[in-house]
């Protein structure tokens, strides 16, 4: 199954498409699919060239996975095999505990993204990378490529342009609210020899100051992703950062020593809107929380599945702002109690490590794991 097809250059793309959907990354490749499947002409812009690299855990939930079938990206999703992680470990304080799961897939992050692109090509969207997308006051869309650019008229603006995106920079009221407490996001991906804890398991080494997790890829590469607080970072300096939290976790393998990070900037953060007149925004650039639980694909990915009633609406001229919003803060209600009800506790290395304690003795309650795991939407 090939990998992307960019469809051509800025003269490929219609003049006024009925979707414009701005970022090709999960939630940008998953609405431009359902839209396009549905018959609207949709077009997909993304601000980098493709393959690129994202800081990501890499680990895509459950409710994700089915999301990805239900929409008929599964084929596309098998065809990078995932390898499914049926354990999640968690160290504190020099406790740890396994605890089952229903699987999440590890996975290469720049391939899925790759590959739910094409997919979004195979449902009839054109896609066009290297294509940087400003939206004007009057909802009109600036494209530029390489010293060119177009005006662009669509019928609906998606933006999901994620945590960096820059579509929305020049537009009242869509400013970014960012909690100070908020940690910086790391990733890396390294080569490292395999470890008896961490064939099936998503690893997750938690301390007052941040937490790193790793999953396997199936090439045996292992991909990091942290989450440190910025006081931490600026104190300690990263790899003196991630070290203490290794060492305070319980982790003396000295693995990510000399690592090259890759960082993202302040993660937990929420748009002052996600709708406005033609405009409806989406996954990461809407709203973050932290990825300790492994859902902003996920809440992403759900979120543009369900798409194409607000767009249609939206298309014949009515007002879904209200609507969209609503139902966007349904579904993140529930997973954001478990998720900084979890993240709380992370940084409670005493308290944490007791419940490991407890749990490393007795076998886990079903119920309590499940809830972990964000399975549906
Ligand atoms: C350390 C860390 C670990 C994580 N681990 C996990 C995990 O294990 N599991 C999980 O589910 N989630 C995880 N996440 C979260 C996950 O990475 C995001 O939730 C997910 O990438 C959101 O997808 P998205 O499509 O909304 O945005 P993105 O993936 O950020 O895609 C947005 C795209 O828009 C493009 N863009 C930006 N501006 C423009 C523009 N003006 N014009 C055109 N294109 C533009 C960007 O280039 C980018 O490709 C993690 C995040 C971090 C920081």
């Amino acid at each position: 199954m090939g990998a992307v097809m960019s469809t051509g250059t800025l003269n490929t793309i219609p003049d006024s498409p009925q979707a414009l959907v701005i970022g090709a990354g999960p939630t940008g490749s998953v609405a431009a699919t359902v839209l396009a499947r549905a018959g609207l002409s949709t077009v997909l812009v993304e601000r980098a060239n493709f393959p690129r690299r994202k800081v990501c855990g890499g680990c895509l939930a459950p409710a994700g996975i089915r999301a990805l079938e239900a929409c008929g990206l599964g084929e596309r999703l098998h065809s990078i095999d995932p390898i499914p992680m049926r354990h999640l470990r968690l160290q504190s304080g020099g406790a740890a505990s396994s605890l089952p799961i229903e699987p999440y897939y590890s996975l290469d992050r720049g391939r899925l993204d790759e590959v739910l692109a094409a997919g979004a090509v195979d449902h009839g969207a054109i896609f066009q990378d290297g294509v940087r997308a400003t939206i004007k006051h009057d909802d009109h869309v600036l494209l530029e490529q390489g010293g060119h650019s177009l005006d662009c008229p669509p019928g609906i603006v998606v933006v999901a342009d994620g945590l960096a995106g820059t579509s929305l920079r020049e537009r009242d009221g869509f400013d970014w609210v960012i909690n100070d407490q908020s940690p910086i996001g790391l990733g890396a991906v390294i080569e490292c020899p395999l470890d008896d804890d961490d064939d099936d398991s998503i690893v997750m080494r938690c301390s007052k100051t941040g937490y790193i997790g790793t999953s396997r890829l199936g090439d045996g590469r292992l991909v990091v992703a942290a989450a440190v607080s910025a006081e931490a970072i600026k104190r300690d300096g990263t790899q003196g950062a991630v070290a203490r939290i290794c060492r305070e976790a319980g982790d003396h393998s000295r693995r990510f020593e000399n690592i090259q990070w890759k960082g993202v900037g302040q993660l937990t953060r929420q748009r002052a809107r996600f709708a406005q007149g033609r405009i409806l925004v989406l996954g990461d650039a809407a709203r973050y929380v932290e990825p300790l639980t492994g859902e902003g694909m996920s809440w992403g990915i759900c979120r543009a599945a369900d798409i194409l009633p607000h767009a249609r609406r939206m298309l014949e001229g009515e007002d879904v702002c209200e609507g969209w919003t609503r139902e966007a803060n349904r579904m993140l209600r529930t997973r954001r109690l478990v998720c900084r009800t979890i993240c709380g506790l992370s940084r409670r290395p005493r308290t944490l490590s007791l419940i490991l304690n407890i749990l490393g003795e007795r076998p886990p309650i079903g119920w309590a794991t499940r809830r972990l795991c964000w399975s549906s939407s």
